[in-house]
């Protein structure tokens, strides 16, 4: 049974289903379709959906700093009133959000990811080994960067025929030529012209010596034959179809469902329930006996267990994992809890960039949000240079105001939290400076962005609150997340060089800033890791190397979780890479 139909649910399925084993996938979100699986032509996915399910609402959470505020729901999340989750802001104050929910809904994050589809670099999975001994690392007093830094307990070789695998059946378009990253086998599709406004990052990064290649895009730009898919006979209509944020009603973007999940739901091994949320899991000794969840009237039911994967997102499968103890103290829980590590080192990215204006007017409506990626900054000669225990990557964005309608409700917004401040505090945007505001906005801004590695904390955790709870009763998510001074010096490091890309830009291009999200402990992010990191040794890990719970025969996460170390890139290739291999070792199991 695989419970979450996202990236580390969906490959993991394939796997066994396509080996003859039986597979109940449990999901709790509903299954949208696109426009040609649709009866009537029109797919379920609207262009608004962050805004969709009605009228302006007021969070009405008891205990919340933010209580009263006003919020819209969308239909990819759940409502806030029902099921937030709740962080601890800089001052002390719980406030309740909708971040760090990928997607509710058939195929995760994947439905409204910006397919951003980057492997890691080798370094990436063993940055202990990198930092062994050094003492050169910047804004690090105490030392905690080395100490807590770790290998995975797989290396780049023993993961690499699955990141090949992955990026042939997601269908991905994209170059190989100058990443960083070794590749044994060639699956991209070509990308499509980029969007005019790229040029000028194009430009800055070939002025700053930086080698540059198209960013591996998880939107097919050819007929797909892994998943059946085709694409339209104009192939710049495919620009049209994809954006970052916004559900694909053309089933070109390759999320989980239409690229893993609708190809096999025919076959007679596999059943996929949607609208099924898991409740919590029940074990006998070190076997899950039984999962509890309720079907999509509300109903409570009760499956028996085989063999459970649970791949809910980060905080969502550490939450369960939590209540299941909760449920049972002396039982799953002291199981759970054996190394008491479970949801500690929960992890998202440093992240950042830096945008600016560009001369030229460029139609932002077709683009597939980003062109251009370089590796420079994952080198490990550039890594050391810079006194930094780990590199990242960086890419341009060109759709992150791609849409004015919805948008503009979003005023130099690019998370949740912000989308509900609306205009609120810029009495500015109205008449002229509302058609400026346009005019910058979405035909002429272009940015661009590094995803970097955080320094793995101990205190940065998931815990169930201690008084929140959803419509059901079960206590929600608590995020209690903070920065590290090397990740803050590491962030000003990477912004600086996304700002002297666009500097280097060229003639008429006016830069506009550049900054990062340190200092905001309230974006918890799309990027959701670690909480049950994977290891060698059972009393410094959750799970063991092939992301089986240490004291359970049958429990499984493959989900992002499983990271004790976030990566230099965006990581769903590699929770998608994962969930083969872990895959792979569960048919040697069953
Ligand atoms: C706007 C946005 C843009 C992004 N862009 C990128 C990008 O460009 N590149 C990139 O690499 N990543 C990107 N991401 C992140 C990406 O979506 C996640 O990394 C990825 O989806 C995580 O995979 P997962 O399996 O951990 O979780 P998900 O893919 O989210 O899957 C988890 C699933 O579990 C289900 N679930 C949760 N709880 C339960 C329960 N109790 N019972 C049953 N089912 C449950 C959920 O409904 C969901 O379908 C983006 C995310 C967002 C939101």
């Amino acid at each position: 049974m695989i419970i979450g139909s996202g990236a580390g649910g969906a490959p993991l399925a394939q796997t066994l289903v396509q080996a003859g084993h039986e597979v109940l996938m449990l999901e709790k979100g509903p299954l949208l379709r696109t426009q040609s699986q649709s009866p009537d032509g029109l797919s379920d996915f609207k262009r608004d959906e962050l805004f969709a399910t009605g009228a302006e609402k007021r969070l009405k959470v008891p205990g919340m700093a933010n209580i009263g505020e006003s919020f819209f729901s969308s239909h990819v999340e759940p409502d806030l009133n029902d099921e937030p989750h709740v962080y601890r802001d800089t001052d002390g104050r719980d406030r309740a959000t909708i971040e760090g929910y990928t997607a509710q809904v058939v195929g995760g994050g994947t439905q409204l990811y910006g397919g951003v589809s980057l492997r890691f670099t080798p370094d990436d999975l063993r940055l202990a080994t990198f930092n062994a001994g050094r003492t050169d690392l910047r804004d690090d007093p105490r030392g905690e960067v080395e100490r807590e830094a770790r290998d995975w307990p797989v290396s780049y070789d023993e993961l690499e025929p699955f990141y090949s695998e992955a990026e042939r059946i997601v269908g991905l378009n994209g170059t190989r030529s100058n990443q960083e990253k070794p590749a044994s086998a060639e699956h991209y599709q070509p990308p499509l012209e980029p969007n005019p406004i790229s040029k000028v990052v194009a430009a800055g990064m070939d002025a700053l010596g930086m080698r540059r290649y198209r960013t591996p895009l998880a939107v097919i730009t050819r007929d797909h034959a892994p998943s059946g898919r085709t694409v339209p006979a104009d192939h710049e209509t495919i620009k049209t179809a994809f954006v970052n944020r916004y559900g694909d009603a053309l089933g070109l973007k390759s999320n989980t469902w239409v690229s893993i999940l609708a190809p096999m739901a025919s076959s007679l091994n596999f059943e996929l329930r949607a609208n099924c949320n898991v409740t919590h899991l029940e074990s006998d000794g070190e076997r899950v006996t039984k999962v509890h969840y309720r079907d999509p009237m509300g109903g409570r039911r009760v499956v028996e267990a085989g063999t459970v994967v649970v791949a809910c997102s980060a905080i969502e499968s550490v939450r369960l994992l939590l209540l299941s103890g909760a449920a049972d103290l002396g039982g799953f829980g002291e199981r759970i809890h054996s190394s008491g590590l479970l949801g500690r080192y929960f992890l998202t990215h440093c992240f950042g960039g830096a945008s600016a204006i560009v001369p030229e007017r460029a139609d932002k409506s077709r683009t597939l949000d980003s062109d251009w990626a370089t590796d420079h900054c994952a080198r490990a000669e550039w890594v050391r240079e810079q006194g930094l225990w780990a590199g990242g990557a960086i890419y341009n964005n060109t759709s992150d105001a791609a849409l004015p309608i919805s948008l503009a409700r979003t005023w130099q917004a690019q998370d949740m939290d912000n989308i509900w401040k609306g205009y609120l505090g810029d009495t500015s945007i109205v008449g002229p400076g509302f058609e400026d505001y346009l005019d910058q906005n979405f035909g002429r801004r272009v940015s661009v962005s590094f995803m970097a590695n955080q320094v793995a904390q101990p205190d940065n955790r998931i815990e169930l609150h201690p008084t929140v709870r959803d419509k059901w009763g079960r206590a929600v998510a608590y995020v209690i997340k903070d920065w590290h001074s090397h990740d803050q010096a590491l962030m000003d490091v990477l912004a600086d060089q996304c700002g002297e890309i666009l500097r280097r830009g060229g003639e008429g291009v006016q830069f506009s800033g550049q900054g990062s999200v340190g200092g905001q402990v309230s974006r918890i992010a799309n990027h959701v890791l670690g909480g049950a990191r994977f290891g060698t040794d059972p009393k410094d890990s959750v799970l063991d190397p092939d992301c089986r719970a240490w004291e359970f025969q049958n429990l499984y996460v493959a989900d992002g979780a499983f990271m004790p170390t976030s990566g230099g890139a965006n990581p769903t290739l590699t929770i998608q890479a994962n969930s083969l291999r872990v895959g792979r070792a569960l048919l040697g199991r069953l």
